[in-house]
């Protein structure tokens, strides 16, 4: 199986329920995240988001790593060993926030494919069209999705804006492909 986009989904069964937590995301992790999908040429690539969570779940990006990965033009493949590389050197406390991916193409819903592949249904999931190469105002063009009950969620724009913000704080970047 080479292309997700093959793959379509059912729509949900009903609506998303906005919820009041933010994600937020130093604009220089923005910019390491778009450069870590560009880096991968014409292949579709997978990122990490880690951070501090709060109580209420507000998550504070600090990590992001490019785990050791299987790329092709049409999908990406982390095996359980590469992303416990990744995982076993968290401090204490740090959670995945985000699963970032790219696409070939401008569409950024998840694919059946996207469904079953991701590995944390409490982190959010960013698609990012164009391998990385847009230069719109995040999060526009952007698909950020979210689990509720049954499926994950594209959210709109306006409801991407508010879940997902930049804020300043500490980062670290790392690129093990
Ligand atoms: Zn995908």
């Amino acid at each position: 199986m080479d292309a997700e986009d093959d793959l379509f989904r059912p729509p949900p069964k009903r609506p998303y329920q906005p919820v009041e937590a933010q994600l937020r995301i130093p604009a220089e992790g923005l910019r390491a995240t778009l450069a870590l999908l560009q880096r991968a040429g014409q292949l579709e690539s997978g990122l990490f988001w880690y951070g501090p969570r709060d109580a209420v779940g507000n998550g504070q990006v600090q990590y992001i790593a490019a785990p050791r990965q299987r790329m092709s033009w049409g999908n990406y493949h982390v095996s359980p060993a590469a992303l416990a590389e990744i995982v076993h050197r968290l401090p204490d406390g740090w959670k995945p926030l985000a699963q970032v991916h790219s696409r070939p193409g401008q569409r950024v819903e998840h694919s059946n494919y996207d469904d079953k592949m991701l590995s944390s249904r409490r982190a959010l999931s960013l698609v990012f069209p164009f391998y990385g190469r847009t230069n719109t105002v995040f999060p526009q063009g952007v698909g950020i999705h979210e689990w509720q009950i049954d499926c994950w969620y594209l959210l709109d724009d306006n409801l991407a804006a508010r879940r997902v913000i930049v804020a300043e704080g500490p980062l670290t970047v790392e690129d093990l492909r």
